[in-house]
């Protein structure tokens, strides 16, 4: 019975001790939920408390191609609390986001939140409309290298300006979700921004534990050049100085259904962690692996790729990735691993480039915190 008892207090303490953490994070990263206030007027547009709006946001046409828009969804809580920024289809061939806030957004429920929600539904429609992968098909430009981008600039650069302006600067915190893109394998990870130019690191942290994801990458913003050589939309949110976390799950355009409902769970979780909702987030998986940075296996030869199916598992310097032939099936050479480390995602070939990596190798450390 004593025991019962301490063990009873022990709990009571513990569960105190979490709830000041928490308390205590969200009070650095929104002080006053001054954001909050700021979607009563979105893009021109009146948005209640306690309700949702969908909104096309337009992007005027160019000097060089056509106009396009981003289809976005507010969902504005009743009461106060930070604002989360959820974007999908930053590139237009990865399904599984794309899905996944879609019945994210249909299971929200403003009434019920202390903060809201911007969600970006398709953040590349003329890329998701041709299903092009990378880039944009008008001016070849890859959104993920393009932000803050410009407000007269191609039909990227407005895109990304337009995220920049209305989506990551009204926002608290910043999720970026993508999957493995067209002929792209990749094992399921978070990306957590950290480093002295990051924000809030810890709270990220814990949002990138809540996807319940077997990988965890800490990518350490240590230099503004690191921040500004083709910015991809998580380091607009550093710039903008909010915490931000990638999501990755699903390889060449997933849209199975344990991708979508894993991102689906995951931001459900981010809901209740950053305290929009007060769901209980299911709790974190003990079997995570860690990584600080990563490494790109850059090839010297266009041709054709042939990899050894080395993705999702740990590999040694030295090790055979895969073999790269000519047009005409002449073998050019073994592709061999510059280090060791995890094989985090790549190309499932056969289609290469001289100078494109093949591999992202991760590189693993015992802990992150
Ligand atoms: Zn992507």
């Amino acid at each position: 019975m004593f025991y019962v008892k301490v063990s009873y207090v022990a709990t009571f303490i513990k569960r105190w001790f979490i709830t000041m953490c928490l308390l205590s994070a969200h009070t650095s990263f929104a002080e006053d939920f001054a954001k909050h206030d700021e979607l009563l007027n979105f893009s021109n547009t009146v948005i209640s408390p306690g309700t949702l709006k969908n909104i096309t946001l337009e992007i005027a046409q160019g000097a060089n191609d056509p106009a396009s828009f981003i289809p976005v969804t507010v969902v504005h809580g009743a009461k106060p609390g930070p604002v989360l920024a959820v974007v999908a289809g930053v590139h237009g061939y990865e399904y599984t986001s794309i899905i996944a806030v879609n019945k994210w957004i249909a299971a929200l429920n403003p009434r019920q939140m202390s903060g809201s929600v911007i969600i970006v539904r398709v953040a590349h429609v003329p890329a998701f409309e041709e299903r092009s992968i990378y880039v944009n098909p008008y001016d070849r430009k890859n959104l993920n290298r393009s932000f803050p981008g410009k407000k007269h600039g191609s039909q990227t650069e407005r895109i990304a300006w337009a995220i920049s302006k209305n989506v990551v600067a009204k926002a608290d915190f910043l999720i970026d979700l993508h999957s493995g893109d067209g002929g792209e394998w990749l094992s399921a990870f978070v990306g957590v921004y950290g480093g002295p130019l990051a924000s809030n690191y810890p709270l990220a942290l814990s949002v990138a534990k809540g996807f319940n994801f077997p990988n965890i990458v800490r990518y350490k913003m240590n230099t503004q050049q690191q921040i500004d050589t083709k910015r991809s939309l998580n380091r607009q949110g550093v710039a903008e100085k909010i915490p931000t976390i990638l999501v990755e799950i699903g390889e060449n355009g997933s849209t199975a259904t344990q991708h979508i409902n894993a991102m689906y769970t995951g931001l459900n979780n981010s809901l209740s962690i950053l305290g929009v909702t007060k769901s209980i987030a299911a709790p974190s998986r003990e079997n995570v692996d860690y990584f600080e940075g990563t490494r790109s296996v850059p090839v010297t030869h266009s041709g054709l790729w042939f990899p050894k199916g080395l993705g999702g598992q740990y590999i040694k310097k030295g090790d055979v990735l895969g073999v790269l032939k000519d047009y005409f099936g002449q073998t050019l050479g073994n592709v061999i691993a510059p280090s060791d480390g995890f094989a985090l995602y790549g190309l499932k070939g056969p289609a290469i480039k001289k100078g494109q990596s093949i591999m992202t190798i991760a590189q693993p450390v015992s802990t992150l915190q």
